[in-house]
């Protein structure tokens, strides 16, 4: 999303060089169902839209530029309609749904639950008929070029294991989120923190690493990928069940079901910890809703769970929390800029602060359209010369790929336990040393795999340290050693510098 919005911006200035580890379609953005959150309809105002940025991030959202986010959101929605995104309407009118913590109906989405998808292809296609731009599929970064405190272009891992470097005269990093630094995920294989990695090899300042966004309903069916269940299921009626069959978030929050999402997942988490079950899970019933409605609304989720034999029609649907998004990144302007000349961040990788501790549903998408054309405004006033740039040297050391995966497992799992939904400092200490020690052990990086099991080790090692020094609970971030908010001490966004930490 970001990555291709920013090129569309720039490509009126120059040459444009898209880069994608797998087919260009493989992003997070393919999978995101909900849809968008945009004020376009007559009984919405972009004051309420920017209030409800601001109540759902806890105190941290950084108010400028959710103002830019909520005020430039409906220009570069209907600048996507006009390139042919296909949103579901009622008759002629943009169908709005409404979603947890939002004041108002202004969530767009499209062919029911694939709202991602479609504005993907539409910005493909927007860019394709861009000659400026290029595209490169199954093309690797693996670092910045960074010389004489500039970044000059990125090094890349071609499909075929060949290394080599592009030059430009800058670097936009939209690399996704960090979805795969946890054992589950809601995010595809592709997001493995590799933009945070890389920026934080170079000396990028790292803002807010602890706000991971967890969502409660993830499909929990062995040998199945751990499938989003879309929040607006619950809007629908569907209700949680532990394993004794009972509701319980009615007794947790008086929006029962509907509550925020931080409150639902460690509400799931709570009733998972009391099972005494081998593998507790809890269900998603849906079994009263009219069977019609849910297939016409939800086909995507339909046909998935389907796959994996549950019918949301008739069968207990059984789920559990999963990583979901990153509130924090590399830090940037309201311009995409970072702290390093010629290196732009954009979409999940970045953080301007916009959802502060923790994302209003439906608001990256918007993210990535709104920040991701500014940074490509912005990148078109770089005016220094792509630098000429020798090529690579073959990397003597050998590869092993069985290490890299062994390791990336141990800190998935280790991550999952010790700082997932719920933290505490023996929790994040433990993590702590565990992840150093397989840092030590680290295979070098000359694959692809082994490149990311590297951008794995830094993203957890960036969380683990923000969420020790964050000694309180704050949106997405919850510490059972430290449970109320402390606004003296931390109503701040943490920043790793280099190898030190502050909350500024
Ligand atoms: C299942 C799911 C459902 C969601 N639902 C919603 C929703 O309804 N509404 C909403 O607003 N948000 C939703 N989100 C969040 C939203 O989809 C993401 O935050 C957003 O799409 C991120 O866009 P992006 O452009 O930053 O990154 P992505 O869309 O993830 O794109 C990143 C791209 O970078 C490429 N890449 C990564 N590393 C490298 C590398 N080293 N070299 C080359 N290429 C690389 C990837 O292959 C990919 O093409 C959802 C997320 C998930 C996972």
């Amino acid at each position: 999303m970001a990555g291709l919005r920013a090129a569309i911006s720039l490509a009126e200035a120059g040459r444009v060089l898209v880069l994608a580890k797998q087919e260009l379609t493989e992003s997070a953005t393919q999978y995101a169902q909900g849809g968008v959150a945009v004020v376009l309809s007559d009984e919405d105002e972009i004051s309420l839209h920017l209030q409800d940025t601001v109540d759902a991030g806890a105190g941290l959202v950084n108010v400028a530029a959710a103002t830019v986010l909520v005020e430039e959101g409906p220009e570069r929605i209907h600048e996507l309609l006009d390139w042919g995104a296909q949103f579901d309407r009622t008759g002629s009118k943009l169908t709005f749904t409404r979603e947890g913590a939002h004041s108002r109906s202004r969530i767009l989405h499209a062919h029911g639950d694939s709202t991602g998808r479609e504005m993907g292809r539409a910005l493909a296609a927007k860019a394709m008929t861009l000659p400026n731009i290029t595209f490169s599929e199954f093309e690797f970064s693996s670092d910045l070029v960074f010389r004489d405190g500039a970044v000059h272009g990125v090094e890349l891992i071609a499909g075929d294991g060949q290394r080599h470097r592009v030059s430009a005269s800058a670097v936009l990093l939209a690399t996704g989120g960090i979805g795969q630094v946890y054992r589950d995920t809601t995010n595809p294989s592709v997001a493995t923190a590799d933009g945070i990695g890389m920026a934080f090899r170079a000396g990028a300042d790292i803002s807010d690493m602890e706000f991971v966004q967890f969502h409660p309903t993830a499909l929990y069916v062995p040998g199945a990928p751990r499938f989003l269940l879309s929040e607006a299921l619950r809007g629908e009626g569907a209700q949680l069940l532990n394993m004794e069959m009972q509701r319980f978030m009615p007794a947790q929050h008086a929006l029962a079901e509907l509550a925020p999402r931080d409150v639902v997942a460690r509400a799931i988490a709570h009733e998972i910890g009391q099972s005494n079950q081998p593998d507790p899970v809890v269900y998603l019933d849906m079994r009263h809703l009219d069977a019609e409605t849910l297939r016409n609304r939800f086909p995507r989720v339909h046909a998935t769970c389907l796959q994996y034999k549950v019918d949301i029609t008739k069968d207990l649907v059984p789920i559990r929390p999963a990583a979901h998004y990153l509130m924090g990144g590399v830090k940037t302007d309201l311009e995409g800029r970072t702290n390093i000349a010629g290196l732009y961040a954009g979409g999940e990788t970045a953080c301007t602060g916009v959802h502060g501790a923790n994302r209003l549903a439906s608001n990256s998408l918007l993210e990535g359209l709104v920040f991701g054309a500014r940074a490509g405004n912005r990148m078109r006033e770089e005016s220094t010369k792509p630098a000429a740039l020798g090529q690579p040297a073959a990397p003597q050391a050998k590869d092993d790929l069985e290490k890299a995966e062994q390791y990336i497992r141990t800190i998935q799992n280790v991550m999952w336990r010790y700082a997932g939904v719920v933290r505490t400092s023996k929790g994040l200490a433990e993590a702590q040393s565990m992840i150093g020690a397989v840092g030590e052990r680290l295979p070098a990086p000359v694959s692809r795999r082994s490149c990311e099991a590297r951008n794995i080790f830094q993203a957890a090692r960036l969380i683990v340290r923000s969420a020790l020094a964050r000694e309180e609970s704050r949106g997405a971030h919850f510490r059972t050693d430290f449970p109320q908010t402390d606004d003296e001490r931390f109503k701040k966004h943490s920043l790793v510098r280099r190898d030190k930490i502050s909350f500024e």
